[in-house]
């Protein structure tokens, strides 16, 4: 018997696990791979929003709590994850300048916000300087689950495969699927929730993202946000990942011409350098309708949970709602109101 299934590898499900660790309990993982949100993503924390400057929700709350989870992954793996790099906020002009320097007055956003810099980056000319961040960076998530995968097929607890709804049979103490016996199971499938029956009442619509990775010769030390962000590989140097699109029709994970040409017009605008695209990459976002995470139990069967919706923030909330969701299981402490899912509940559940 073990004590938890957890259906998903991205940072929900990792995040999740890293909890299990602490508290001694028995797991076996099962991810198919169909998902690519975390494997693609930048990575990046960020407490403030930059188009309006205030503070993401919760963000100053919940980042001290990630770095930790992330920090203790470097101790475990001995490998680097968190690069604290500075997010330089491209200004466009004396009203943003203003707009700026009265945020950074405000609480929360004090604390990261600095005033403007005219430092000059090499490629990108900047007329009305930069709003500075401090307190961001990334994390390199992509390969921390490769390097939590290697760990766990090495003990045997993950089943690289298809998690196969209708063979999970519920019983009232475990649930049990094929040969596999577990007290609770937990759903991290970002959006491959949408294919679990148990759940399908989550308001998940699902964002498309696609991102490109650059070659240039200019060094850009830091995260440029602009219209969009330029950041660097933290894995390669030389490389720049360029990013995000949102789109909110296209399901699939593959890239196209058209976020190629979009981000490509973008980044021509904030880079005044030649570039090389030597990679471009697509995922969906675990977004939601009121864009906050979707944490809980089925309504009828409590050993069933469900740990998703982290949007487009993954690093900074998932190892917060994972911690949560382990206590309310295992506790039976209360989860934020604002994650619970009960709020998407009916009168008929
Ligand atoms: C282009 C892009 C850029 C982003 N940039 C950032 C950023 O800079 N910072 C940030 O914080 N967030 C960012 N995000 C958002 C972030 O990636 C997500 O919040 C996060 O990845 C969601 O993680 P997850 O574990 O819920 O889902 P996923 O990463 O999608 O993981 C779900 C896992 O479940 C598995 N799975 C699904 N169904 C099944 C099944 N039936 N059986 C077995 N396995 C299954 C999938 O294969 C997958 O491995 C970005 C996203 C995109 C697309």
């Amino acid at each position: 018997m073990y004590d938890f299934i957890v259906v998903g590898l991205g940072i929900a499900g990792w995040s999740f696990l890293q909890v299990l660790e602490e508290n001694h309990q028995n797991f076996i993982v099962f991810d198919n791979n169909s998902q690519q949100s975390t494997r693609i993503a930048g990575g990046m924390y960020n407490p403030v929003i930059l188009k309006r400057f205030t503070p993401a929700w919760q963000a100053h709350q919940m980042l001290p709590y990630s770095l930790l989870q992330f920090k203790k992954a470097e101790f475990t793996y001995q490998q680097k994850y968190i690069h604290d790099i500075n997010i330089y906020r491209k200004l466009t002009g004396v009203e943003e300048q203003n707009n700026w320097m009265a945020a950074s007055d405000k609480p929360v956003l004090s604390a990261y916000m600095n005033g403007i810099s005219h430092e000059s980056i090499e490629g990108i000319p900047a007329k009305y300087g930069f709003g500075v961040l401090y307190g961001t960076g990334i994390v390199n998530v992509a390969r921390l689950l490769d390097d939590a995968t290697q760990k766990l097929e090495k003990k045997g607890l993950l089943k690289k495969e298809n998690f196969v709804y209708d063979r999970l049979e519920i019983h009232d103490n475990f649930v049990q699927y094929q040969d596999i016996k577990a007290k609770y199971i937990v759903f991290a499938e970002g959006y491959g929730l949408k294919k679990n029956p148990f759940f399908q009442n989550l308001p998940l619509t699902g964002t498309k993202g696609e991102m490109l990775m650059i070659e240039t010769g200019v060094h850009i030390p830091y995260i440029v946000k602009s219209n969009v962000f330029i950041a660097p590989n933290v894995a390669k140097k030389g490389q720049y990942y360029v990013g995000a699109t949102y789109n909110w029709q296209d399901k699939t994970n593959i890239p196209t011409d058209e976020a190629r040409r979009h981000l490509t017009a973008k980044l021509q605008q904030l880079l005044h350098a030649p570039f090389d695209i030597v990679q471009q990459k697509a995922g969906i976002r675990p977004t939601v309708k009121d864009r906050r995470p979707l944490v809980g139990t089925h309504p009828l069967h409590p050993n069933l949970a469900v740990l998703n919706g982290m949007g487009t923030r993954g690093v900074i909330l998932a190892p917060t709602m994972a911690k949560q969701l382990f206590n309310h299981l295992v506790f039976d402490l209360p989860l934020m109101k604002e994650v619970d899912i009960k709020r998407f509940r009916t009168d008929s559940q």
